[in-house]
């Protein structure tokens, strides 16, 4: 099965009917309290952000047992990936002011916002640079930013 989105990764939980194979072959689900089979339930549940944040997601070693192992046809490894892409990217995304910041004042020893608000913008390139870069335009020309 392939696993082009989290919605298909939610339908496809639908068919799991938690029978514990996938959790049972997987090497590494001691490692850890959640399995495979948590991380699902949580999905099916509705749960969403806690399946994004199970530690289990960093333990899974892409082995594929779990999907060959599953009597439902779930990719319970394909569901792993696409939730570790899925925290990852909200992280990223998070983080990124904080490290834009960062890198400046490293390089600067002072924060300079119109740099900072350049690298947001840049940062969210092909969406809508162009509402930032009036609002700094403006803030500029009130003497706000250095
Ligand atoms: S093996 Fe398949 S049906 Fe069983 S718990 Fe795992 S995902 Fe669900
Ligand atoms: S793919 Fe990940 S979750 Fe599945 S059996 Fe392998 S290590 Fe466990």
């Amino acid at each position: 099965m392939k696993v082009a989105s989290l919605i298909d990764d939610l339908s496809a939980c639908r068919d799991c009917v938690q029978c514990g194979r996938c959790s049972s072959g997987c090497p590494v689900a001691f490692e850890s309290p959640q399995t495979p089979r948590k991380v699902l339930r949580l999905l099916q549940i509705g749960r969403v952000e806690a399946a994004v944040h199970s530690p289990f997601l960093w333990f899974c070693a892409t082995c594929q047992t779990c999907t060959v192992r599953c009597p439902r046809g779930v990719d319970v490894a394909g569901i792993m990936l696409a939730l570790r892409r899925r925290g990852y990217r909200k992280e990223e995304k998070e983080l990124s002011f904080y490290r834009n910041f960062l890198r400046i004042v490293e390089k600067k020893r002072r924060v300079s916002e119109l740099r900072l608000g350049f690298k947001m913008a840049v940062g969210k390139l092909p969406l809508h640079p162009w509402e930032d870069a009036v609002l700094l335009f403006k803030l500029w020309r009130r003497g706000k930013i250095g």
